[in-house]
């Protein structure tokens, strides 16, 4: 089963993502996680991606198109994956609609965690003074958001033609 989550910054993807994908018994892929890991290890990988993750921007597609194909060819990956945080542009869902295709697979769901705006850059905020992640600053969450809605939002429609599309509501408190 191959399972997406799509949302915004701060909506909650990488805590609801680790919820559905043991009750799933799937793994959980966060780009975003790969890429800190990469960034910290200080691999080839890393140090392309960190100035546009520092400054809120996208990795370049075929960098994380890469990343993301290895998982798939990968044993961990062949009986299903969750996508946190990834695809985040078209180019990107077309590209993994090809990998699952050549494995006679296909996305099944995306869920679609729904936050209003405000409680978002709260919630990010509040994630700045605990974790200090490195673009867990007002510019970036800024950037972020707009990048979200730019980049990311046409994804919606694009899923909602293959019909997978669920949308949650994603504030209130993690359990419910
Ligand atoms: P996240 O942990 O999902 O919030 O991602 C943090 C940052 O990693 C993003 O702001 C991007 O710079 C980068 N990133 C993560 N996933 C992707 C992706 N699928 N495509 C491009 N950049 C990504």
């Amino acid at each position: 089963m191959y399972v997406m989550i799509l949302a915004a910054p701060g909506s909650g993807k990488g805590t609801q993502g680790k919820v559905l994908a043991a009750s799933l018994g799937i793994p959980q892929v966060s780009t975003g996680d790969l890429l800190r890991a990469a960034v910290k290890a200080g691999t080839p990988l890393g140090t392309q991606a960190k100035g546009y993750i520092d400054q809120g921007l996208l990795v370049p597609d075929e960098l994380v198109v890469e990343l993301i194909r290895e998982i798939l060819d990968s044993a961990s990956g062949r009986n299903g994956v969750l996508m946190d945080g990834f695809p985040r542009t078209v180019a990107q869902a077309e590209a993994v609609d090809r990998i699952l295709a050549g494995k006679q697979a296909r996305v099944d769901h995306v869920a679609l965690l729904e936050v209003d705006e405000q409680e978002l850059v709260q919630r990010l905020l509040a994630r700045a003074a605990k974790e200090g992640r490195s673009d867990d600053n007002l510019e970036s969450i800024q950037q972020r958001l707009r990048v979200f809605h730019q980049q990311t939002e046409p994804l919606i429609a694009y899923y909602e033609r293959q019909g997978v599309v669920r949308r949650v509501q994603g504030s209130g408190d993690i359990d419910a």
